[in-house]
């Protein structure tokens, strides 16, 4: 094999490949940590939020912080943004090295005013050597640091968003913390992966989450290829939840925890 750059030799340029760094919820739990999840595509890395202690599983799942060069934010729930502050603190702190790529965080309404008001607080995190991009994505579809993307307001919170990725090497949708059932079959549409977020079974009330048996409808209604199932209660039963899911959609289910890799 002919040495080349560290992307070239380990990553395979004709796959997505998702890690769930984080599979759960707010709750701490063994092995369903805060939200974040991994989208390798070709030679970069993609992160969907990062909730505390996002940082060190990305680490633990062999991510280097430091290649890092888009995240999406869903919406601005401690549980899916407290690690930003870490990265933005540890891209500053890491010995003999200076970060020069611009990085680029792209989510819901009221991003930039969160980001401002956290580099505020934590002033040895601002960025010394390279520049933050911060975007605010309104509903519809977007050129992002070369990505296609689609959002869509999902209902979990007046600005929580979705997001489809549309790649040369497959479709990738994200719902983020959502409740809107037709929102989210529109965005899923003919998906690749779809990682839908499914706090509770079958029968729970909510208004602000989807149940097993909205996933499983969706899944099926949206016709996506593989069904990954995040953010999780650890009060759920995932055996119930694969089967209320099975009730409705036959394609291929992984209930993720941490550290769950999927591809296509
Ligand atoms: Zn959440
Ligand atoms: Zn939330």
């Amino acid at each position: 094999m002919t040495e080349t750059s560290h992307a070239s030799v380990s990553r395979n340029d004709h796959t997505l490949k998702l890690t769930v760094a984080g599979a759960g919820t707010i709750l701490p739990a063994r092995g369903l940590s805060t939200s974040c999840h991994a989208l390798e595509i070709a030679d970069r890395t993609v992160v969907f939020d990062m909730g505390p202690g996002a940082l060190a599983r990305l680490a633990l799942a062999g991510l280097d912080y430091r290649d890092l060069q888009t995240i999406f934010i869903s919406h601005l729930h401690p549980d899916h943004t407290l690690d930003l502050v870490t990265l933005l603190q540890a891209l500053e702190a890491t010995p003999g090295w200076s970060r020069t790529q611009t990085l680029t965080i792209a989510g819901c309404r009221g991003l930039k005013a969160f980001i401002t008001e956290l580099l505020a607080i934590f002033r040895d995190a601002v960025p010394q050597t390279y520049a933050v991009e911060v975007i605010e994505l309104e509903v519809g579809r977007h050129e992002i640091a070369g990505l296609t993307v689609e959002t869509c307001l999902t209902g979990h919170t007046s600005n929580s968003l979705a997001f489809r990725l549309e790649t040369e090497n497959g479709v990738f949708v994200y719902s983020g913390d959502a409740a809107d059932m037709d929102a989210m079959i529109k965005i899923a549409r003919q998906a690749d992966m779809f990682l839908c977020e499914c706090s509770f079974e079958k029968g729970y009330p909510t208004t602000d989450h989807f149940t097993s048996d909205a996933v499983g409808r969706i899944a099926a209604a949206a016709g996506v290829r593989h069904l990954i199932v995040t953010h999780t209660y650890p009060t759920t039963d995932h055996d119930r939840i694969r089967a209320d899911i099975g009730a409705h959609y036959a394609g291929l289910v992984t209930i993720a925890v941490d550290g769950t890799v999927a591809q296509c």
